[in-house]
Formats: structure tokens, sequence, C-alpha cells
């Protein structure tokens, strides 16, 4: 692992940087990519600072937008990514092209795809990792640089909800806030919902199929989405609904895609379920994780194995 005066002194080197981030882009990925992007270039006006994507910020385009970008872009530059454990997350394959390319993550290093690379899986998002490092390389951090990474940090910590946010996030957060940024506003913009997304939300409770054991399962299909006229990437607004539920310590919400498959969504107040995701054609974090499932016969077994983990974990925590 490479340390911050490292990856600092590679982008002293560099004309040219472009930060990718993950595909389906969460206020993680937005957030950091942006934060990082916009302190780059107030610290180094005369460098091409470029952040890539797939242009699919959807609702998240209060955060960032993407720049246009070509194979060309990619000569002799320094790419980054940040939030993006492995390859086939990285949004826009572009990315190769670059010269040098550098991963700043919190996922657990599935895949070391970079030359230098930065990982702490410990830490809650990876846009308190990038906080940390502009404070420890003494980069700008104004409210334009300090806004996303919030965002990511809120996000990702389910406004500081979930185990890994600690004394240090809080220390982080409190000197993003003193640059005057408007907490509620990004506050609101990452909770509130549309009257669309509201009635998802209900309905992945009324559908929702609850094991004894404590782990839950959603199904929102084509159909239902169509019904209310969203698409597939509004439904993340009703990732964490089920979790609300006192009883329920693990679910699934299954969300059908167009072309029939079924994007997964693991998330759990216990039972470690990114070695579940994993043998599914995905990965993440212990408590949050997301894969694929390609009908309903493995959305059966991906809950048939989440029921199994969750039974498990009672009996050890009786
Ligand atoms: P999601 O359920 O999409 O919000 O994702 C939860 C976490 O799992 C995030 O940290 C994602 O980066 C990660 N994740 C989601 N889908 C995948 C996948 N197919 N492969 C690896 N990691 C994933």
């Amino acid at each position: 692992m490479s340390t911050f005066a490292e990856i600092y002194r590679k982008i002293e080197q560099y004309s040219t940087i472009i930060l990718h981030r993950h595909t389906s882009p969460d206020p993680d990925a937005l957030g950091s990519q942006a934060g990082l992007a916009r302190s780059l270039k107030l610290k180094f006006p005369e460098k091409r600072i470029l952040c890539a994507g797939e242009n699919d910020e959807g609702d998240l385009i209060w955060i960032n937008k993407m720049d246009k970008v070509t194979a060309a872009d990619y000569r002799g530059a320094l790419v980054i990514t940040t939030d993006t454990a492995n390859t086939a997350r990285i949004a826009n394959d572009l990315y190769r092209h670059g010269n040098l390319l550098i991963k700043i993550d919190h996922h657990p290093d599935v895949e070391p795809y970079a030359d230098m690379s930065y990982v702490d899986d410990q830490a809650p998002a990876a846009s308190q990792i990038i906080a940390d490092f502009l404070i420890e390389e003494n980069l700008p951090l104004t409210p334009a640089v300090a806004y996303p990474l919030y965002a990511g940090i809120i996000g990702d910590t389910g406004r500081f909800m979930y185990p890994e946010t600690t004394a240090h996030t809080f220390n982080i957060v409190a000197k993003l806030a003193a640059t005057g940024i408007n907490i509620t506003e990004i506050a609101r913009n990452i909770s509130d919902v549309t009257f669309v997304q509201a009635k998802l939300q209900a309905e992945v409770l009324d559908y929702m199929k609850v094991d004894p054991c404590g782990a839950a399962y959603a199904v929102l299909s084509k159909d239902a989405l169509a019904k209310l006229g969203v698409d597939s990437n509004q439904a993340s607004c009703t990732v964490a609904t089920p979790g609300r539920i006192k009883d329920i310590i693990a679910w699934n919400v299954f969300v059908e895609k167009p072309d029939g498959t079924y994007r997964v969504h693991y998330r759990s107040k216990g039972p470690v379920i990114n070695e579940l995701a994993a043998k599914h054609d995905g990965g993440g974090h212990a408590l949050a994780s997301g894969a694929n499932a390609q009908d309903l016969a493995e959305v059966k077994q991906i809950f048939a194995e989440l029921v199994q983990v969750t039974k498990e974990y009672q009996k050890k925590h009786e």
C-alpha cells in the first residue's frame, strides 16, 4: 500500500489526471471523485483534471456532473479510481488507457488492480479517506470541495448510523461543516424521496417476505416499476426500507432490470453478507453488498443462503 505522500508526489508529476468511480454511483462514489477533483483543480489550475463515468449520475446529479472524455485524453494521464473495489465495476473502460493507475478505496481489497493503492476497509466512506488525504497533504478544502465529501460520508454511513462510523468520522465532518456548507440541504437531498419513490418503498413493505430467523426479501418486478413509472435505477431508495423494522436483521432487495435479470442488494445488521454476494457476481462490505441474479431461481437461492447465514448468526448470538 502507498502512503498519502507517495500518491501526492505522483499527482504533482502528471499534467492530466482523470478520476473514475464505480458504475451505478451512490453519493460516496460521486462525492469522493468530485471532492478530490475539485480540490486538485484549485491547487493545480494548470493541470487538466477530469471526472469520468458513464454519465449515469441520475438523481444524484446535484453532487457532480461528469466531464466528456475520449481515449485521446488518457495519453500520458494519471488515472485515480475512488470507491471501486474491482475493475468490472469501474465506470467507463477508458481508464485502461492511462499511464498510471491509483486506487483509493474503502472496500475489502478483493482485486488489487492498480499500480499504487490506498485501501482502508475500516473507513466508513471513500469520501472520508479523500478528506483525510486533502487535510494531510494541505490541499484546498473549500465549500465546493467539502459539499460532495459530506454527501458521500452521510450517504455511506447512513447518516452516522453504521458501525464503521467513529470519532474520527465526526472530526472529519466537523472540518467539512466548518467550511460553511449547508448540511441540512445535503441531508435532505440524500433522504428526501419523490412521491413515486415513497410508493415504491410502500410496495417493498407490502410484498416483503420475512423468515422467522429475521431475514427478509422483496422483489421489485419490471411490471411493478413500470406501473409506477420508475426505472430500475430509482429503486435504490428502497434498499434501506426493510431494515427500519426491528426484527429484520438481514435482507435482500431484488430489482428486476429491463433485460429480465436482477440487481441484488444485500444489507445486514450483523450477519456477514459480502461472502454471499461474491458467489453471485458481486461483492461489497461486510454489512452492505450488491450482486446480480440471472433469474428467479437464482433469486430464490440467494435468499435461501441469506436465511442460512442469518440462522447461524442468531444461533451464535442466542
Ligand atoms: P448497493 O446495494 O448497490 O448499494 O451496493 C452496496 C455495496 O456493495 C457498495 O459498496 C457497492 O460498491 C458494492 N457492490 C454493489 N454491487 C456490486 C457488485 N456487483 N460487485 C461488487 N460490489 C458491489
